[in-house]
């Protein structure tokens, strides 16, 4: 079985969480600041905040910015429900946007249809690894007052016009789960150039201190242990290579894909570095009966995202997002993550061609 990729945990993490298990400094300390100043530095932001989530960092980056309830986000709802979970629960309204057919990433030209008085802030995300058309959205923002969320989840290492994801809005917000380009098991870290979103955000994960016992504002636990930054900071030294080697895997997929009716591969925005977190294709015909026949053929496969959020139970909305649902009933994504040989890519390019051709 060819499967979708699996967090890559080397000797290099085991030695250093044995290391730090031993030292007996586990919760939040100088590993983590080491962590943020490794991961500012990589990104090329100013600052960073580690946490103990992607959602954590989205959620404290909402409140840093002062959304709460009466305002209203505008964020596309083809994206994984933590993005707008992150938005409802500081009592603001998510506003549901539909998405570029091309990228999967939001619609400028459908921003701007959804902007009113109560809009505070654009989120964007850099979905499987692509940005967002950040020129168009910074203008439309800058137009209206507005403040510019990004979630780079997926999207480590991705750039546009040289300029990296995390650096374009307010804030940025990273997610080292398992399965994304890096991880720390759990974990999350803000990036920001904002002195008063920084100073805010450190309070904020600490139960609101500003030193031992000095609590300035209530606050949250959402702190990284040393555990986590240890292996945090081993991922990150091998985090350029493994970005290379999914941008490789993924062009050289595409190249065997081309001329497959049927199945539309991935397409790269202009001018913009694609870190590939996920390699996710169009499938005309029944996706359920295609990833069966994979399946078959060896091939595990996955879909991000089944729904999109806004017809989640948790949202429950009834608009139709006419992109959006198209891409969410179409969508597949292969395994082609760093750790493929061209051999395996060959052979799910085969088995492709193999169904496409019998059906
Ligand atoms: C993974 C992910 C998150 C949430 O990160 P967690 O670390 O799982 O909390 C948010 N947004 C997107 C797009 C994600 O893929």
């Amino acid at each position: 079985m060819i499967s979708m990729s699996k967090p890559r945990i080397g000797l290099a993490e085991k030695v250093a969480v044995w290391r730090q298990l031993s030292s007996g400094r586990l919760a939040q300390g100088e590993k983590v600041r080491e962590f943020e100043d490794k991961f500012a530095r990589w990104v090329g932001s100013s600052a960073c905040i580690a946490v103990n989530s992607g959602t954590s960092a989205l959620h404290i980056g909402n409140l840093g910015l002062g959304i709460g309830p009466g305002d209203e986000v505008i964020l596309p709802s083809f994206s994984f429900a933590a993005s707008a979970n992150s938005v409802a629960l500081t009592g603001a309204t998510p506003v549901f946007c539909d998405i570029e057919p091309d990228f999967f990433t939001i619609d400028p030209l459908k921003v701007s249809k959804l902007i009113t008085e109560k809009t505070k802030a654009i989120m964007v995300v850099h979905l499987y690894g692509q940005m967002a058309e950040m020129n168009q959205i910074s203008q439309i923002a800058s137009a209206h007052g507005l403040m510019i969320i990004e979630d780079a989840a997926q999207a480590h290492g991705a750039h546009l016009g040289g300029r990296p994801a995390g650096t374009w809005g307010d804030y940025g917000a990273f997610s080292f789960y398992p399965t994304k380009n890096m991880t720390t098991i759990e974990g999350g870290a803000i990036t920001t150039s904002l002195e008063g979103v920084e100073h805010f955000a450190r309070m904020m994960r600490n139960q609101g201190m500003i030193a031992k016992y000095q609590n300035e504002i209530v606050g949250l636990n959402n702190r990284m242990t040393e555990i986590s930054a240890v292996i945090g900071i081993t991922q990150l030294e091998r985090l350029e290579k493994t970005n290379s080697k999914r941008i490789e895997n993924a062009l050289f997929l595409t190249e065997l894909l081309s001329g497959v009716p049927g199945v539309r591969a991935p397409s790269v925005r202009p001018d913009s570095m694609h870190v590939f977190h996920q390699y996710t294709v169009i499938v005309a015909q029944d996706r359920e009966l295609f990833r069966s026949e994979l399946s078959r053929l060896g091939i595990e496969t996955a879909v991000y995202y089944p729904s999109p959020i806004h017809k989640l139970p948790a949202f429950n909305q009834a608009d139709d997002l006419e992109v959006t649902d198209f891409v969410s009933s179409h969508c597949l994504s292969l395994p082609a993550g760093p750790e493929k040989s061209k051999k395996q890519l060959e052979k799910i390019s085969f088995a492709i061609r193999k169904v496409m051709g019998s059906s």
